[in-house]
């Protein structure tokens, strides 16, 4: 096989490796296999520009930037729906058809109604050429970069396909991956996303295609749009385009009268609770094209379909009491205690109040007989008061104004929601969510040694930080709770062992507010040790690539402060890796040392982030912004005028991707 003919054979492989395991659940290779594969292909292209192709498996990782989503015509409308909350509704929508019609035997096509966000996606000879959101439903946003990156939507079809067709169907974000983004924003000290649909029509319009690719969008897709289609039915569309390739729902259910869509309805009331997406109601569809086009449109909505909106779940009881939690960062949660009550299919005692101003603004009071429903998310919610059953001597709840554990006066921050305990070295769970913290699995990941450890030995007075389980004893531990000799051992070795674990892991343990896995690695890169990092200024730190204001200013004040300092030169002594091993590093070559790079724009060969790593294994940084410190800028399409003035001000040299290669590759 010569290069491209390997180029096509993989690609093609990655594209059903793909389509294996995104659209029908059920993957015949490794992860790690496919990784591998990946590389290869990212490889023989970064080696091969002359073979680039736009619809390349490798558009999944994304890079293409978008600075201004330009707009787009819908060639035909996206209408929206008609709502019916009651199935009275639904049939005199069905009598209104039948009126129209006459005498004829309507079918009806059950699907769910997705909650996300709405999508037209356009394919031409079998491939995909443009996705547009719905906008105001006669024209959108162009989002292909970042629906590229989106595993589940075919970018090459298979199959009998029409030459020219839109589909369109909706972009969603699964509870799973949800709480799994929310669970990294948490882990540092960032505010969690409030729900699924939000954040995944947020994603379509992300800047850097490379973002939208690391988060887990799905995309459903449910009605063929064009001139000709080979189609009579609606059934028959979603048979076809998942011949095509496509992901389509599997609940979606052909059925013969009114009756069976109230058994579809009456079902999915129920069982939706268990699918892993938020569903917000039945959409039911006339069958038969022919009399969806005699039907025809309201001038909003289709006549021949109706959705049905469930009704979210929702009951009252009694609010007994609030309570209020702690964080490692110091974030007040208060918690709603409540009357257990029985709420879709499970017993609810407690629900989230989210913050004073929620508490303030939905007036909720002790004692209050209150609204409770749940929505997307895990943990129920307080929707409102049953004024009517208010107790007349109830008071207005008073937020708490000192930390419920250690007594300090609470403090919130312009612009932040929630309160913070300011008492950093001195509240109990702080300290001991931060030590927490640090034993973590992606952190110092030490075996033996468990949450509830930590506080125990916080609480038996032998840690106050986690530089101190570094002069930890097995005599000490012996006696605690459940401890044994053995597991007193394995405790003492696993903190031991921590002691090989990357300067980039260490960073990220240390638990400095925003800097997260990624931002720890991007840090222990650039500045290489912790002595480093710890004289960077508040401008050098926003000079470095992806690094901003709020993180380089809570670096800078982990810093200032006398206690972190000598923690750190604890840690120190004791032989924690706080530099990058040098003779681990994977450099390339070092002919870009101390050069420092700035990446504008969008390049054929590379994706931003590849580009990033060719600078870095040979030696190179990356900046964010360009300035008196930046040596070279490498400008690819569509690099910003301001970004070009700036560096031809400074005199600062701009290359492209091709020279910028003459200077890596060896001569
Ligand atoms: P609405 O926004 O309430 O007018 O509802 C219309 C929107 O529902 C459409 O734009 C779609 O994005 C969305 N939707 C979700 N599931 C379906 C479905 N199965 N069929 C049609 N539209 C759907
Ligand atoms: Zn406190």
């Amino acid at each position: 096989m010569n290069v491209l003919e390997t180029l096509q054979a993989l690609r093609k492989e990655l594209n059903q490796h793909n389509y294996n395991y995104y659209v029908l659940d059920n993957p015949t290779i490794s992860d790690y296999e496919f990784d591998a594969k990946l590389k290869q292909l990212q490889d023989l292209e970064t080696q091969h520009p002359e073979f680039y192709d736009e619809n390349s498996p490798t558009v999944r990782v994304g890079g293409a930037i978008t600075k201004n989503f330009e707009t787009i015509q819908h060639e035909y409308r996206m209408y929206s729906l008609d709502n019916s909350y009651s199935k009275d509704d639904l049939l005199d929508w069905e009598k209104r058809c039948q009126k129209i019609l006459g005498d004829v035997q309507l079918e009806f096509t059950c699907e769910l109604k997705y909650d996300g966000a709405s999508i037209s996606i356009l394919y031409e000879e079998g491939k995909i050429k443009r996705a547009v959101t719905r906008g105001d439903g006669f024209q959108g946003d162009d989002v292909t970069n970042n629906i590229k990156t989106i595993k589940s939507v075919p970018i090459h079809l298979k199959g009998d396909y029409p030459a020219k067709f839109e589909i369109r169907g909706e972009i969603i974000l699964p509870f799973a991956g949800f709480e799994k983004m929310n669970q990294e924003l948490i882990e540092i000290g960032e505010t969690p996303y409030s729900n699924p649909r939000n954040t995944a029509s947020g994603s379509l319009k992300l800047q850097d295609s490379a973002e939208v690719a690391k988060r887990p969008l799905d995309c459903l897709l449910y009605t063929l749009v064009g001139p000709n289609l080979p189609v009579s039915s609606q059934f028959e569309s979603l048979q076809k385009a998942r011949n095509w390739g496509f992901k389509v729902p599997v609940e979606s259910k052909l059925v013969n009268n009114i009756d069976e869509v109230f058994e579809f309805i009456n079902y999915w009331d129920v069982h939706r609770h268990n699918l892993p997406y938020e569903t917000d109601g039945v959409v039911v569809k006339v069958n038969q094209i022919q009399y969806q086009e005699e039907l025809g449109y309201t001038s909003k909505s289709p006549r021949w379909a109706m959705a049905y909106k469930f009704k979210a779940e929702q009951v009252t009881t009694v609010l007994n009491s609030i309570s209020y939690q702690v964080g490692r960062t110091g974030a007040i949660t208060p918690v709603a205690n409540l009357e257990p009550v029985q709420l879709a299919g499970t017993i609810v005692k407690r629900a989230s109040l989210h913050n004073a101003d929620q508490i303030q603004k939905l007036d909720i009071r002790i004692g209050d007989t209150v609204f409770v429903e749940k929505g997307g998310e895990i943990i129920p919610k307080i929707i409102g008061v049953n004024l009517e059953q208010r107790h007349l001597e109830s008071l207005p709840t008073e937020y708490i104004s000192h930390c419920p554990e250690c007594n300090t006066a609470l403090v919130r921050i312009d612009g932040e929601a929630n309160h913070y305990c300011p008492n950093y070295y001195g509240c109990p769970p702080q300290i001991i969510g931060r030590i927490q913290h640090y034993i973590s699995r992606k952190a110092m990941d030490i075996d033996g040694l468990g949450g509830e450890t930590v506080a125990l030995l916080y609480n038996a007075g032998l840690i106050y930080n986690y530089a101190d389980l570094y002069e930890l004893t097995k005599e000490q531990v012996i006696p605690l709770e459940r401890m044994a000799e053995k597991s007193a051992e394995n405790l003492i070795k696993g903190i031991e062992n921590s002691k090989i674990i990357p300067f980039e892991s260490v960073l990220y343990a240390l638990g400095i507010r925003y800097v997260g896995e990624t931002v720890a690695k991007k840090l222990a890169k650039h500045y290489k040790s912790i002595d480093n990092l710890a004289k960077a200024t508040l401008l050098d730190l926003v000079l470095v690539d992806e690094i901003g204001e709020k993180i380089a200013q809570s670096v800078v004040q982990f810093f200032e402060n006398v206690e972190n300092i000598e923690i750190v030169e604890r840690l120190k002594r004791y032989g924690i890796q706080l530099e990058i091993d040098e003779t681990n590093n994977t450099l390339v070559s070092d002919k870009l040392k101390d050069k420092i790079f700035v990446v504008s724009g969008v390049f054929e060969t590379y994706s931003r982030d590849d580009l990033k790593k060719a600078i870095e294994d040979n030696g190179g940084k990356v900046g964010s912004s360009i300035s008196s410190k930046t040596n070279y800028v490498i400008a690819g399409a569509n690099m910003g005028p301001s970004k070009l003035e700036k560096a031809n001000q400074l005199n600062i040299p701009i290359l492209n991707e091709y020279e910028f290669n003459e200077m890596i590759i060896d001569a």
